[in-house]
């Protein structure tokens, strides 16, 4: 099949890829000149395990190609996804302008029948929004589809290739099976593709993101409890995770969920509510405890040194909003730097990937160390903030030998708390005694 994925970001350059593997014809468009440049020349403009390998080889085999013409993708495809991004608006709601553009743009240079797939996480409402867009600027026959996206950045090619289950919003026939056509490589195991209605398959992505988000929330409170009374969140974690209505799944507690997803959708779908006038009271908790846990770490770093980190040096271990990204948006790191700034410290930082993306925020405020050893020079406290598997069994003789003082601030809980005493570390966690 003839594709156009318009937006090569995180979700649009991953789909593109992987349905160029399953042998389609795949164009690949973006406005941002230097990424096109960079997929052109061989280079991946982010950072996402495997998709190095799927680009180059089905690029070096024609299947895939880049290109900034909206027009030649458009001319060229059947099938044009819409993958730009819907980010938070000043109120919260999701700022549909790149969706609607692209839309009023396709119109414009549409040469015969198309399918545009909304795959951008967008409010219930927006695929009419797109059908009436371009219904006001051509005669051309053209359908309509959603199709939200639900990959993990960081496992994105395992999770579009083997969805849990892919939603398509349509009324139509002809182009749902078309649809089932184009995942049928993906859903060989029988995981299925659910055919909806339009408006329950906008609202299935914001509703499960949603879900997903409130998990979180609820176990950062129960950490925040459990260091009240003197429990244990691992202990409480597992007691709960065993009762097959729960499962262990998102139950881990930590430093406050970030990334271009969760809290964007959260604030959208209170955005919604409140258009609709129902009161969307769980989920504006969900992102106040997310917002409130986000400075559970320099709270503890604060009393520690008795509300004075004038010139002390912190080092932080993990700057991406998870492991094996380079994503940065919205992660819990970006208000631990800026609260450490505030407070007179000096931060060293190290990201296995995400270095160059917090260097375009913080500049020469903080140092970025070549390795996670180098960031611990003469460091008074060292965070953990992102779970990356490096971090989980280092040299804690060759830490102690560079450290200053032997203090951890763990922000995801990935040390056992004996083990670090025993080793004669000063240790802090999340919900642990
Ligand atoms: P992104 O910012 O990484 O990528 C968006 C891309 O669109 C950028 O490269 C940008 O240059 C391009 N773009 C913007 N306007 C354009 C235009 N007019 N023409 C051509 N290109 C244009 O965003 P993302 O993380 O890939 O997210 C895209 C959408 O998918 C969002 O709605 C997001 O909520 C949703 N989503 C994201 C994830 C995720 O993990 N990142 C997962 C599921 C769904």
């Amino acid at each position: 099949m003839k594709l156009a994925i318009v937006g090569s970001g995180y979700v649009g350059l991953v789909t593109g890829a992987c349905f160029a593997d399953s042998g389609n014809d795949v164009i690949c468009v973006d406005n941002n000149k230097r990424k096109i440049e960079m997929l052109k020349d061989n280079r991946i403009p982010i950072f996402e395990p495997g998709l190095r390998d799927i680009v180059e080889r089905n690029a070096k085999e024609g299947r895939l190609k880049f290109t900034e013409s909206l027009e030649e993708g458009v001319k060229n495809s059947l099938v044009i996804f819409i993958a730009v991004g819907t980010p938070s608006d000043i109120d919260g709601s999701a700022d549909l302008s790149s969706v609607l553009k692209v839309a009023s743009d396709i119109a414009l240079c549409m040469n015969g029948y198309k399918i545009l797939v909304v795959k951008s996480t967008v409010p219930v409402g927006t695929c009419e929004k797109v059908r009436e867009i371009v219904k006001s600027k051509t005669k051309i026959d053209f359908d309509v589809v959603s199709n939200p996206e639900f990959l993990k950045e960081g496992a994105a090619i395992d999770d579009f290739v083997k969805p849990d289950r892919v939603v398509v919003g349509t009324d139509n026939v002809r182009t749902a099976e078309i649809m089932k056509e184009l995942y049928s490589p993906f859903v060989r195991t029988g995981n299925p593709i659910i055919i909806m209605d339009q408006k329950s398959s906008e609202l299935t992505k914001y509703a499960s993101n949603g879900l997903l988000a409130t998990k979180i929330s609820f176990m950062n409170e129960m950490a925040r409890l459990c260091e009240k009374v003197g429990a244990n969140v691992d202990m409480v974690r597992m007691g709960m995770g065993s009762d097959s209505r729960i499962g262990y799944q998102f139950l881990f507690p930590g430093a406050g969920f970030g990334g271009s997803c969760f809290p964007k959708d959260v604030r959208a779908m209170v955005s919604i509510g409140k258009q609709q006038g129902v009161n969307t009271k769980v989920l504006e908790a969900v992102n106040i405890v997310n917002e409130d846990q986000k400075k559970v770490l320099p709270n503890k770093l604060k009393i520690y040194f008795n509300n004075n980190l004038k010139g002390k040096k912190i080092a932080i271990w993990g700057l991406a909003f998870k492991p094996k990204t380079d994503d940065i948006r919205e992660a819990p790191s970006l208000v631990l730097i800026d609260e450490l700034l505030k407070m007179g410290a000096k931060v060293t930082v190290y990201d296995p990937e995400a270095n160059q993306n917090c260097k375009g925020i913080f500049k020469d405020k903080i140092e970025y160390a070549e390795n996670n050893y180098d960031a611990l020079r003469d460091a008074e406290a060292l965070v953990v903030v992102t779970e990356w598997s490096q971090f989980r069994r280092p040299d804690f003789d060759r830490m102690k030998n560079l450290m200053k003082e032997n203090v951890i601030f763990d922000g995801r809980n990935i040390y056992n708390p004996i083990e670090m005493k025993e080793m004669g570390f000063t240790y802090f966690s999340i919900g642990r005694p």
